[in-house]
């Protein structure tokens, strides 16, 4: 099987005077100052059901996007029956056909989708332009054409045949229909999530996160228009509970793709759990959860190179990655010169508002997720075993305005060294050099999560030490780098303990989980 070599898409500097530079930013006016109605999508035909929520920028959160229509009971049913209806014809369609569908909806976001993207996350989830261009355009461009590879690897692996027979592996899809749940975080993992499903054979019930229904407006508009037919990827918005009961309620129902939160995904697990004398199939359970990622320094690395490792592994984003940078094992002898270089480097970063180019800080998604963050912040304030080094305030009178805060920590198992914030917030810990062993041991035990973490050394045994000590910690372990920016075909990303099933986003990992292969031996 040949397809096109995948390539990971050049990300645009977004550099005064550029083009790409005018256009995100005069579609980013033309979207701040029209409004969009977004319907379900159900078997081609979008329905409004008079019952709406709004949608609003988390760093202008009193002006409204637009309006979105919220599912009924009787609209998931009708999602999933689509689903089944659409299964036999796509399911049965010449993998080229639906490969070429999704290189299509790449080339679509490459040009002239780019600036719509773009825009579309920088309003609804505040991202600034080079974030929305990091994940909306390159990494979910990359996503689709690297899944089209991946997909091809997958077929290609075949058994070998004695004279006389010819053994050979057929990828069905799963018998039934996929789940997809995505979060608010990276648009790429929205259109990622039920578009590998989907690639591999399968009709789709979509749920994107609250938060995020604005882009995924975008990204659905982009797959149709890319030719995914009717009935393929159908997207419900609404209560989750009552969609997600109704979803698995059905015994067709044969996998969930997920990215979310820690608690969410084990609820999913226990209502698959509970209903599984119900379903025809063993369901496929593929999620990424959360993570409490860690960067650990040995004596010997470069002090710079560390904080630069802490302060973009933290606060790019807003710290709103699974993996964020969120604690951090700093030796003694190190520490005042990590210091230095963290609090200059945070103290450069201008917050605002993302049309303002010059933001490097924007605002955190909700108003729970400030809140929450906010009273960690102000608990540490006053703990006697916490200090604030740099940052500290938060603001939520425009938009949800936390300052990037980086707490010192004098007990390796304070709260905030162990509970998930998902914010820009990191805390240290100071070891004494001499413990380095035992700050490894520490550093694996100190978190439920395993997702990623960074080591810093200039010592290979050191480097190597650190390596097989923290072998369980992290599915995704650097080393002499910050622990975030998984690119796909480079870095396959995923986690495991609570950090999710593992099931390595970006690369043919993923993609063999929404097959069940069929074994054939034909004897001549
Ligand atoms: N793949 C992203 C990274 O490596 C994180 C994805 C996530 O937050 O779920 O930074």
């Amino acid at each position: 099987f040949q397809v096109p070599t995948a390539i990971n898409e050049p990300v645009k500097s977004y550099a005064p005077g550029t083009p790409e530079r005018e256009e995100v930013l005069a579609t980013y006016k033309e979207m701040y100052n029209s409004t969009v109605e977004v319907p379900l999508y159900i078997n081609g035909e979008e329905i409004k059901t008079g019952d709406t929520g709004t949608m609003s920028p988390p760093h202008d959160h009193k002006h409204v996007l637009g309006t979105y229509h919220k599912a009924q009971k009787k609209h998931v049913q009708e999602a999933i029956d689509t689903a089944l209806e659409a299964r036999t014809e796509w399911a049965g369609l010449a993998w080229e056909q639906r490969a070429a569908v999704f290189l299509k909806a790449a080339e679509l976001i490459a040009g002239p989708y780019r600036a719509k993207i773009n825009a579309a996350t920088m309003l609804a989830q505040s991202k600034n332009i080079f974030q929305a261009e990091i994940d909306a355009a390159c990494e979910l461009i990359d996503f689709l054409r690297f899944n089209v590879e991946f997909m091809t690897q997958i077929y290609n692996d075949q058994p070998a045949s004695t004279s006389g027979a010819w053994n050979r592996l057929e990828y069905r899809p799963l018998e039934g229909f996929v789940y997809a749940i995505t979060p608010f975080n990276f648009t790429a993992i929205a259109g990622n999530l039920p578009a590998s499903a989907a690639l591999m054979g399968n009709t789709v019930i979509w749920k994107p996160s609250d938060s995020q229904i604005y882009s995924a407006k975008v990204i659905i508009d982009i797959f149709r228009e890319a030719g995914v037919p009717e009935g393929v990827i159908n997207v419900v918005y609404g209560d989750p509970v009552m969609i997600t009961d109704t979803v698995l309620a059905s015994p067709d129902f044969s996998g969930v793709h997920f990215t979310g939160s820690t608690h969410v995904f084990k609820d999913i697990w226990s209502k698959i759990g509970a209903n599984i004398n119900t379903y025809k199939t063993y369901p496929r359970i593929v999620g990424e959860t959360g993570g409490k990622d860690f960067i650990v320094a040995h004596p010997s690395a470069n002090a710079k190179q560390v904080a630069t490792g802490i302060s973009r592994g933290a606060f790019e984003f807003q710290g709103q990655k699974c993996s964020a940078a969120s604690r951090a094992y700093i030796p003694k002898s190190l520490w005042e010169d990590v210091k230095k270089y963290v609090i200059e480097d945070v103290k450069s970063f201008k917050m605002g508002s993302p049309e303002d180019m010059g933001n490097f800080i924007t605002a955190v998604i909700h108003e729970g997720s400030f809140d929450k963050l906010a009273k960690y912040i102000d608990q540490a304030k006053t703990d006697a075993d916490a200090e604030i080094i740099v940052g500290g305030n938060h603001d939520k009178s425009k938009g949800y305005f936390i300052e990037p805060t980086v707490i010192l920590a004098k007990d390796p198992k304070y709260t905030t060294m162990c509970t998930e914030l998902f914010g820009p917030v990191i805390t240290i810990y100071v070891y004494e050099d001499k413990d380095w062993n035992k700050t490894l041991k520490l550093v694996d035990g100190t978190s439920e999560y395993a997702l990623t973490g960074a080591i810093f050394s200039r010592d290979r045994y050191a480097a190597a030490e650190a390596t097989k000590a923290l072998q369980n910690a992290a599915g995704n372990f650097y080393i002499n780098d910050k622990p975030t920016g998984a690119v796909v075909g480079q870095q396959p990303f995923g986690g495991a303990r609570a950090s999710g099933t593992n099931d390595k986003a970006g690369s043919y990992l993923n993609l063999l989980r929404w097959v069940s292969p069929r074994t054939i031996k034909e004897t001549f």
